[in-house]
């Protein structure tokens, strides 16, 4: 009972920090060998031509959208069900942004209300230019729906597969980019494999690639087909045409995220064993899980309970507050994005998007992470087990 359990953590190895060792005592920190080496590895996996790394996701979905050109005066949609940084992307590059709710039964931004909401917005002449899908806690969204809607409207696509690197859709691992423009992965020490802080982002489209490429490094390139024509003696290694960013990741980062790539498919396998006994051993209590779509196979980055809160005689907070005075870090994924002080500035309010609010006002987030123990996970249930009041 001593130990704290969080929601989440990394599994590091003694491969992993040698992997990060070599790097240290050899010749390129960064802008080495490590960082081509990461992407191939990821792309490969995944079954997209290009990969670009990053410093972060959030990065990632910041050159994504300016990769795709969005900008000032377009609108850009998302789920409220996600971190703050799928709806800050967009608005980095001055675009505005809107919400679409969520399923209540995935937690994933609802292609029927997508769709709803598309008719709306076509009457009023108001389309997106994009829409950033969120597969929450590792399960895809329904990107078949959402690619179709995409080319009856016109819009982009963004995935925002944080959670979802090593998951499946119809049998092919998200990151393909068989349905979107771009997809974005997170490598932040939570989620399914770490660099420390990183991100990338994949893509099928060569010129789309090369456009990320250049966002994450200043705007500069140095092929000369890419250059501006100048007299010959004005034309040194590299020109600057665009306004990018540095959000490089650095070659001790990729090592560790080459290194953590071995072991992606046991992180995976070992989040589907916890989950598989969650379900088993939460059947009882007054909570539901998360629906499985046939189609998908989740990554499990979370395992979300949605409290009855109609069946027991406590709060959400109750529950939750108990639980966290019991050593179990459990956390909530997420408050709707426009519920933030920021987004409210903006003129949104409460009630905007129903589904994504009664979500937020039941869900928990449960441990799940490669190494969690069986009697940790026992624990877990048996503490929530009383604090809902078993
Ligand atoms: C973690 C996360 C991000 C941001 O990832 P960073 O690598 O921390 O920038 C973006 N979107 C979602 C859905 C996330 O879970």
């Amino acid at each position: 009972m001593n130990s704290m359990i969080p929601y989440g953590r990394q599994e590091i190895t003694d491969a992993d920090i040698e992997a990060v060792v070599e790097v240290l005592r050899s010749d390129f920190l960064t802008q080495g060998p490590m960082v081509p080496r990461f992407e191939s590895a990821v792309a490969g996996y995944c079954g997209a031509k290009h990969a670009v790394a990053v410093n972060s996701a959030t990065s990632a979905l910041h050159i994504a959208c300016m990769a795709l050109d969005i900008g000032l005066g377009d609108l850009v949609w998302t789920t409220p069900t996600t971190f703050v940084a799928s709806a800050n992307a967009p608005l980095y590059c001055g675009a505005k942004v809107d919400f679409v709710d969520i399923d209540p039964r995935t937690y994933n931004l609802s292609a029927e209300c997508l769709a709803e909401k598309l008719v709306e917005a076509n009457a009023r002449g108001v389309l997106p230019k994009a829409v950033i899908p969120v597969h929450m806690c590792g399960q895809s969204c329904d990107m078949e729906a959402i690619h179709l809607l995409s080319q009856k409207y016109g819009f982009r696509i963004i995935e925002d597969a944080s959670h979802a690197i090593g998951g499946k859709y119809k049998g092919e691992l998200v990151g393909n980019c068989r349905y979107s423009d771009i997809t974005v992965f997170s490598f932040h020490p939570v989620k399914i494999i770490t660099t420390g802080e990183g991100g990338m982002a994949l893509t099928n489209d060569p010129a789309l690639s090369n456009r990320l490429q250049r966002h994450r490094s200043h705007g500069i390139t140095s092929n000369r087909d890419e250059m501006f024509a100048r007299p010959a003696d004005e034309i040194w290694n590299y020109q600057q045409i665009y306004l990018g960013y540095n959000y490089r990741m650095t070659d001790i980062q990729a090592a560790l995220g080459l290194s953590q790539m071995q072991r992606i498919d046991d992180f995976i396998l070992q989040r589907h064993a916890i989950a598989t006994r969650y379900n088993e051993m939460l059947l009882d209590l007054p909570l539901v899980t998360a629906q499985q779509h046939l189609h998908s196979y989740s990554s499990y980055h979370l395992y979300v309970i949605r409290l009855k809160l109609a069946e027991i005689n406590k709060t959400h907070r109750q529950v939750y507050e108990a639980m966290r005075a019991s050593g179990i870090l459990v956390n909530l994924h997420y408050i709707p994005v426009y519920r933030q002080p920021y987004y409210e500035q903006m003129g949104f309010s409460a009630g905007y998007c129903p589904q994504a609010e009664q979500y937020y006002a039941e869900a928990i987030t449960l441990p799940i992470y490669p190494g969690l123990t069986n009697s940790q996970q026992s624990l877990v249930v048996e503490v929530l087990n009383t604090a809902t009041g078993g």
